[in-house]
């Protein structure tokens, strides 16, 4: 029995066996229904027959963003029409949305795994959660409520911006729960504090999702709030948010295993990683009808945590968002991304959240200098220890060496945009 589902776990099918026969149903029901699985799977050579063991799913093709964006209006539906109840979209800033159709069973599916997420966080029927992200196409606000509507809770429909509103329903109403961005969270943190209202809010868990944070941003929401965060996870194109959250333990995302497949590839040449390894994360949606999909690449990197979380929740684990795979360094030929280096600095103390990384190659010699703002700048030695530190950090976690320069806090150039972070001169 864990707390993300009253009842007994072993009745979800997330042994190795009822996850097997999942993948099978899938597969044929994609062959009967999905022309754009069927189109896919003539094309590649694919025979389904195969496929008889999880592992096997390495056997089959790759699906990416691209893909799916080509299907657009709806074709990536394998169900009749009468099967489809709603759709959403992702956003379409560069070429075409992606649509997704949902059934009636999709909707509840999503529903179902949302109200897990809320009962991992402790929250009950008792519980009022103040609903901040969109509703509309894209699939946010929406399934934050199916959920608390699920779990029994009051939801409060607030959608984003319009702060002041959104202060006076939470003192009102006394919410107890915030589901929200890391940015607005933020933003909604600062105008508590500006108008001393911390005293008296009732909120006492954030659900918090939609963009990766840093481990300081997460500390500083948390510590003006005064309450505990759960990092949520999800995607457009798998359900929406809900398909995976962080226990009280906050060490990796638990998901849910019963409905979904995660994998880990290595981004450069699509093979598979061994669990434990940094790489991107691929789901198969094992029980989706209206849109199902296989072997979807998200694009976000992770690693799949190999041993059972403490807390005793049953379902596996992936670590936090480290980003995007786009967002790729490559230094001495090993690949760098931006949370590792978050994760570095989050481990060195003194050592704040702004840094700078400057590339430089010298007769075909990449360096990597890492500036980082830190307290006490002024004191020669503290500067030594620290680089000393970063630099054995970056060793150990990474696996590069850099040059640490240390400056005084607010001497770098502060960015909206996390770009300007990484300035290479390489190509010079
Ligand atoms: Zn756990």
């Amino acid at each position: 029995m864990c707390n993300c589902h009253e009842i007994d776990v072993r009745d979800l099918g997330i042994s190795v066996e009822e996850r097997t026969v999942k993948l099978k149903d899938l597969l044929q029901r994609v062959m009967q229904g999905s022309p754009f699985y069927q189109e896919k799977f003539r094309r590649e050579g694919i025979d389904i027959g195969q496929i008889n063991t999880l592992q096997d799913i390495t056997k089959l093709p790759l699906t990416t963003k691209e893909e799916l964006r080509d299907a657009y209006p709806l074709g990536l539906q394998a169900v009749p029409d009468e099967k489809i109840v709603r759709i959403h979209s992702s956003s379409g800033t560069t070429g075409s949305p992606v649509i997704i159709p949902y059934t009636k069973n999709d909707v509840e599916v999503w529903a179902d795994m949302m109200m897990r997420c809320y009962r991992l966080a402790g929250l009950t029927d008792q519980d009022r959660i103040q609903i901040t992200p969109g509703y509309g196409l894209w699939t946010a606000g929406i399934g934050f409520q199916a959920g608390a509507e699920r779990l029994g809770a009051m939801a409060v429909p607030m959608g984003p911006g319009n702060t002041e509103k959104q202060l006076q329903m939470m003192l009102d109403l006394k919410s107890t729960a915030l589901a929200s961005t890391s940015s607005y969270a933020l933003l909604l943190a600062e105008e508590i504090s500006k108008r001393d209202l911390k005293d008296k809010i009732n909120l006492k868990v954030g659900i918090i999702g939609s963009e990766r944070w840093s481990p300081k941003m997460r500390a500083r929401i948390e510590d003006e709030l005064g309450i505990d965060t759960y990092d949520i996870f999800g995607l457009t194109e798998i359900y929406g948010p809900g398909i995976a959250l962080d226990c009280s333990l906050h060490d990796g995302l638990h998901y849910w295993s019963d409905h979904l497949l995660f994998e880990v590839i290595d981004p450069v040449t699509g093979e598979s990683l061994p669990d434990g390894t940094l790489g991107e994360l691929v789901i198969t949606t094992l029980t989706k009808e209206g849109a199902p999909l296989i072997r979807y690449r998200t694009r976000d990197l992770t690693r799949i945590l190999p041993e059972p979380c403490k807390c005793g929740c049953p379902f596996p684990r992936i670590d936090r968002l480290l980003g995007r795979t786009d967002d790729r360094i490559k230094i001495k030929g090993v690949n760098v991304y931006p949370g590792q280096i978050e994760d570095v600095i989050h481990r060195v103390e003194g050592v704040s959240s702004e840094y700078q990384i400057i590339l430089e190659r010298d007769a075909g010699r990449d360096t990597m200098f890492f500036r980082v703002e830190i307290e006490h700048a002024d004191d020669l030695e503290n500067c030594r220890v620290k680089a000393k530190k970063l630099d054995k950090a970056f060793q150990d976690l990474i696996g590069v060496s850099v040059e640490v320069e240390c400056v005084a806090m607010g001497a770098l150039p502060r960015s909206e945009k996390k770009s300007r972070r990484v300035i290479d001169n390489r190509e010079m």
